[in-house]
């Protein structure tokens, strides 16, 4: 193996404040109550900021904002909306750097990802939305659709900015005008977007972000003056979510959890497949609700298979987020971190088999190395429950019809893999999959012209492409 000298990107670009109030009517405002929450580097445990706590008569000022701002956004022509859509993602571009740079430090993701993935990704959202504001009527939803009004967002904190682009941008584009809530441990480059949004000129209230805990975004979620909800988050809030606005008139999407299958038949390219599963699942340290957390392999090539897989994870290095050589970062929580562990005992008490490649941990911050599990059975919890974590589950078939039943045998539907030469095959076993993404010959590829969302237990509504645009219109 290679050895790498440290090419660590410089901090010094990002100004990040002691403290942060919340972001109203295009104004910083303190919260009314005195409480606030640090939010820290899970690479070291450095505390980079305080961080308002938005109680209920802050999240009301937010949501009278957004609707204050309603009718004026609303009924501004498609194609002046797009100007400020355009401006967004233009600032976007040219601030990449520093917030990558934001988002590695407050959420713990390898450089080489924050500026490679997240970021031009979080551009080219606004970009695509920006494109569609004056186009709406010739979007498939009628000659006139109209926006519904306040969109109430809660997002959480493996994707913080790139989250906040998939809600944030289509919301705009559809005229309607929203209230964000980031995830407690990650509301950096949501603060750093509401600088952002006063820079474009925005109109004031039309985007408002206010921090706290589950219970302000609770608190969003279940104020009477937000239409529209959109939810990215565990499958348990999700179902919280939809029960306690069961019956009102507010829209909802949610995006929740998964448990995918990345299933590699005996004929794929077993190289190519290595690459895809280290994608699937040790990308953005497995912190991925699409991740490919279940790998199903053929048993004719399983050895080969898991020999070349444990080879390559050797040569995955582990450390200094803002290094640009890192693959693996640091687990964005102790709480998380916590969760990975029990999940990951519970694999071995139940008689799977671990392994893990020698990997030097950092003495301080979260850290789990990437690990694999051999010998699992359906019935193991790391088999059925989302780990969210550099995990991953090992489990053969020999048909191509086992593969299917294996795969589909979970309450999550978000997203599968399928590894094949054979173009036959590969239609064949996506029909039959039910996960609303189903990627072949590669895994965690995203664009904002293509929907993503799920079945079942992940959730309902799609974000992304011209189906996005549904979540936001009366139609
Ligand atoms: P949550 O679902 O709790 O958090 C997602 C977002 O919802 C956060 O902004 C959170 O705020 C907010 N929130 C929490 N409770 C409520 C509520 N009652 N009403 C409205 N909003 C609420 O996920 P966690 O961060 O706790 O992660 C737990 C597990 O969820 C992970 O281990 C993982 O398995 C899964 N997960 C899945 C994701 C996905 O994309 N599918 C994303 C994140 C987690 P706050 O962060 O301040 O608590």
């Amino acid at each position: 193996m290679f050895e790498y000298a440290p090419a660590p990107e410089s901090r010094d670009i990002v100004d990040i404040r002691p403290s942060y109030g919340l972001f109203i009517n295009g104004e910083w405002v303190e919260p009314q109550g005195e409480e606030r929450h640090k939010t820290v580097n899970p690479a070291t445990e450095e505390v980079l900021a305080e961080v308002a706590w938005a109680g209920e008569a802050d999240v009301d000022r937010a949501v009278q904002a957004a609707a204050k701002a309603f009718p004026v956004w609303s009924a501004m022509p498609g194609a002046e909306r797009a100007k400020y859509l355009f401006r967004i993602a233009r600032i976007i571009q040219e601030r990449a750097r520093e917030l990558a740079v934001l988002e590695t430090l407050d959420n713990g993701k390898p450089i080489r990802e924050s500026r490679d993935v997240d970021l031009p990704l979080v551009a080219a959202h606004f970009f695509y939305y920006a494109g569609w504001a004056d186009k709406l009527s010739y979007a498939g939803f009628g000659p006139d659709p109209r926006p519904l009004g306040v969109a109430g967002q809660v997002i959480p904190w493996n994707f913080p900015l790139l989250m906040l682009a998939w809600k944030i941008a289509p919301a705009l584009a559809c005229g309607n005008t929203v209230v964000l809530k980031p995830a407690e441990t990650t509301p950096l480059t949501a603060l750093a977007f509401a600088d952002i949004c006063r820079q474009a000129d925005l109109p004031p209230g039309v985007v408002n972000i206010v921090t706290g805990a589950g219970e302000t975004g609770a608190a969003l979620v279940n104020h009477p003056g937000v239409d529209k909800v959109a939810f990215t988050g565990s499958t348990e809030v999700g179902r919280l979510i939809a029960r306690s606005l069961a019956g009102t008139r507010k829209k909802l999407t949610l995006e929740l959890g998964g448990k995918a299958a990345n299933i590699v038949f005996e004929d794929a390219p077993l190289d190519q497949a290595v690459e895809g599963i280290v994608n699937g699942i040790f990308f953005n340290q497995g912190h991925v609700c699409c991740a490919g957390s279940r790998l199903l392999v053929q048993e004719s090539i399983a050895a080969d298979l898991l020999e070349a897989l444990k080879r390559r994870l050797g040569t995955l290095r582990l450390g200094d987020p803002l290094d640009k050589n890192t693959d693996i970062g640091a687990i964005n929580s102790a709480e998380q971190l916590a969760k990975i562990r029990e999940l990951s005992e519970a694999g071995e008490a139940e008689g799977a088999e671990r392994w893990s490649p020698a990997c030097p941990i950092p003495d301080r911050g979260y850290w789990f190395p990437p690990t694999v599990f051999t010998g699992v059975a359906q019935s193991h919890r790391i088999a059925r429950e989302e780990i969210f974590g550099p995990v991953l589950s090992v489990l053969t078939f020999r048909t191509p019809a086992e593969a299917v039943e294996k795969a589909n045998n979970t309450p999550y539907g978000l997203s599968a893999g399928v590894w094949t030469e054979k173009g036959s095959l590969m239609l064949w076993a996506a029909s039959r999959l039910r996960a609303g993404v189903v990627w072949s010959n590669t895994f965690n590829r995203f664009d904002p012209t293509s929907p993503f969302g799920g079945y079942k237990e992940s959730g309902y509504g799609r974000e992304g492409g011209r189906h996005g645009l549904e979540a936001y219109l009366a139609v």
